[in-house]
């Protein structure tokens, strides 16, 4: 029995949207891209990938577009927030691509995206709609049904819903309550080495862990440029919407409560810094949640995550790699396939998100509790760090 053909629209051209066309392009099906902003802008700032996610984009045939954009960080350092005391260290770089036959690297969003674009541009049977978006669907016995902007009608086997946290088609195909915040406050910041200081400059990632708040900073861009994020306890703005604004090194600083001197120093350095207020759904319950008959949701419109695992683009980048996988297999009708996707991706999807939200608490503990995470990391060292069920996973 020969592989099918399907025709697929993708709804959203973020991380997730992008993979999920790209694999399915692959694959051999025609692939139609629907995203709402006219012109694609550098949403977001660095993005680590374990080996589980550069496996999806070797898989991609992007391994040379990696190379050349990405950092290959040595190691993981855990730090104290409060005094910089080292508290762990995970080795990354060779060790990493031995132990995972894939490399931990850790790029611009901006970059990531654009190796996506590119790549997908050079796929003949995929059209790509900016300006385009897509806010509801009916589904048949047959086909996806959706109209355009400009009226059109189009019908398709099944569609991808990639359309991230705030995600129409989640909220139409589940019939759920909207994403919730965390109370927690991303703060990002992207910045060519050459403009810190040498003492702030690192080839390394770090995370900074002290109470109510964490930073983690590592290199992109082959080590040019350095991402920082930090992350506190508070309201933020902009409840309704997840864009990022502005937000001064005075703001970030204030939820920063007895951060080591280097920290503030670096957080004075940066400039540039962006805030996000996160926001995050329970995880996932069941294979149901990640979508129905035609429509599959994929990455953060079906999990949407906290960044402390550092895995939400990995999962989506897993997820679309599956998604393809399951459409491809000779057989299995659209729904069949988008079921066997569910089933597969599911359990793990839930697992990451609630291991994310556990390292939140770790990361942001005090007192006895930062004591024993502390000690932790000390008596086991690398093992406290490493996770093999994650990174060793392939899609
Ligand atoms: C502070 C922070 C740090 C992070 N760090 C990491 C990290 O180190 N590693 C990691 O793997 N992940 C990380 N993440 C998570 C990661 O950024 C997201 O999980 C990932 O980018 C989600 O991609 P997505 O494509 O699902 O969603 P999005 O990037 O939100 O893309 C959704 C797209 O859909 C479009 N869209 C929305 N509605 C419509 C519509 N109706 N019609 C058409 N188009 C529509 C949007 O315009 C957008 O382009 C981090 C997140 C944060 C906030």
């Amino acid at each position: 029995m020969s592989a099918p053909v399907r025709s697929i629209a993708v709804v959203g051209a973020g991380v997730a949207g992008l993979a999920t066309a790209l694999a399915c392009a692959r694959a051999g099906h025609r692939v139609q891209v629907f995203e709402q902003v006219p012109a694609f802008a550098p949403v977001g700032a660095g993005i680590q990938l374990g080996p589980n996610a550069t496996r999806v984009l070797h898989d991609l045939g992007l391994e040379s577009a990696v190379r050349a954009v990405a950092a290959f960080p040595a190691e993981l350092q855990v730090r104290s927030g409060t005094d910089a005391r080292l508290l762990g260290v995970l080795p990354l770089g060779e060790q990493a691509q031995t132990r995972y036959g894939a490399p931990y690297a850790t790029l611009a969003r901006a970059d990531l995206h654009h190796m996506l674009l590119t790549a997908l541009e050079a796929q003949a049977q995929v059209s790509l709609h900016l300006d385009c978006p897509i806010d509801a669907a009916q589904q048949d016995s047959s086909a996806v049904q959706f109209s355009t902007a400009d009226g059109m009608v189009r019908r398709v086997e099944c569609m991808a819903g990639a359309d991230g946290l705030w995600s129409k088609l989640r909220s139409q195909v589940l019939h759920d309550t909207p994403p919730s915040a965390t109370g927690h406050i991303a703060y990002r910041a992207l910045l060519p080495q050459a403009d810190l200081p040498e003492e702030l400059r690192s080839a390394v990632v770090t995370a900074w862990l002290g109470p109510n708040f964490h930073a983690v900073t590592y290199p992109v861009r082959g080590g040019a440029w350095l991402n920082a994020v930090v992350v506190v306890h508070g309201a933020g703005e902009g409840e309704s919407d997840n864009w990022s604004q502005p937000a001064t090194p005075e703001a970030l600083a204030a939820g920063m409560h007895g951060a080591a001197p280097v920290l503030r120093d670096l957080v004075q350095a940066m400039g540039g810094w962006q805030s996000w207020t996160l926001f995050d759904r329970p995880a996932l319950r069941g294979a149901a949640q990640m979508g129905a008959a035609r429509i599959a949701l994929v990455g953060d419109a079906a999990h949407p995550m906290r960044p402390y695992l550092a895995q939400g683009a990995g999962m989506a980048l897993e997820d679309s790699w599956c998604l393809a996988r399951q459409l491809s297999r000779p057989g299995l009708s659209a729904p069949q396939a988008i079921q066997a996707y569910a089933e597969a991706r599911w359990k793990r999807n839930a697992r990451v998100q609630k291991r994310a939200v556990r390292n939140g608490l770790w990361f942001h503990s005090s007192g006895a509790r930062a004591g024993v995470r502390d000690l932790g990391m000390r008596v086991l060292g690398a093992r406290a760090l490493d996770l093999p069920w994650l990174y060793g996973h392939r899609a």
